[in-house]
């Protein structure tokens, strides 16, 4: 199993980064975790992309985290030959958002109707809202959903991918949490979203200052992978952006409080679903 980052942004737009979007590929193909801005293309990178997804996984309903599902929904519809709904499983709410973002795409699915003879169906996407236990079993691969806590955005989910003996854990946006604790045992890897508080404490901007009561900083992410045994912290999703030579210091905080491998992401950075040797 392999994960890619097909995202490693944050609500901030930059120019080398798109927005959280995790590519999960497994036995049973390829599994998505949210859909931030420019995902796809990152995924035509590592030729994937909406087509070939067999489903969508929403952490929460955030707009940086979902920002594109919309243009997931389209293009595996307009780029399908035979009927092929998209399967979208996130936390409550999550029916009502692809409700609304079909809603939102009504125009164009109706041009797109009228002027493809051979399109004779609707997107047809098929959302499930999920809370806790297994939400997808397909040969040897099978998705957990814990609740994380992302208070005061509510619900939120973190996921657990488990093929063939291997493991990989999507936290999403949370701090420290029971939820996701019990999703990180014993896990390969951990794709975790962080925040630097120093950083963001020397800043002082009200706005900024916000998001640090709602994300884990980079030591909460390193000692939930500690607690847990995770082989390999990816941390991802970084705010403030990554200053250019400063990667060192991100890693240094991880390493403070987690023994194991750590990745701070970059686009398409990709790691093996492995053993690692602390
Ligand atoms: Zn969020």
């Amino acid at each position: 199993m392999q994960v890619v980052i097909l995202g490693s942004g944050s609500p901030i737009p930059a120019p080398d980064r798109a927005g959280p979007a995790t590519l999960v590929r497994t036995s049973a193909g390829d599994l998505l975790f949210d859909a931030g801005r420019g995902m796809s293309m990152r995924a035509a990178a590592v030729l994937s992309g909406p087509t070939a997804f067999q489903a969508v996984f929403l952490t929460h309903l955030h707009s940086d985290h979902v920002t594109d599902l919309n243009d997931v929904i389209t293009t595996r519809w307009a780029m399908s030959f035979t009927p092929n709904p998209l399967h979208v499983f996130g936390p409550t709410g999550t029916e009502s958002f692809v409700a609304a973002t079909e809603s939102m795409l009504e125009t164009d699915i109706g041009y797109r109707l009228a002027h493809h003879e051979d399109l004779t169906w609707r997107p047809g996407t098929v959302a499930t809202e999920v809370t806790d236990g297994t939400v997808f079993d397909r040969g040897d691969v099978r998705v957990t959903v814990a609740p994380t806590d992302h208070a005061p955005v509510h619900p939120t989910v973190g996921y657990r991918v488990d093929d063939g003996g291997r493991s990989v854990v999507i936290a999403g946006d949370t701090v420290p949490c029971a939820g996701l604790d019990r999703l990180c045992v014993g896990a390969d890897v951990l794709v975790h979203t962080v925040v630097r508080r120093d950083q963001i404490e020397a800043l002082a901007v009200p706005r900024l200052l916000d998001v640090l009561d709602y994300h884990s900083a980079v030591a909460d992410a390193a000692r939930t992978a500690e607690r847990a045994g995770v082989g390999t912290l990816v941390l991802t999703h970084m705010v403030p952006p990554v200053q250019p030579g400063s990667e060192q210091e991100w890693i240094d905080l991880a390493r403070a409080e987690f023994a194991g491998s750590i990745v701070l992401a970059e686009d398409l950075a990709t790691v093996e679903a492995a053993p690692v040797l602390h």
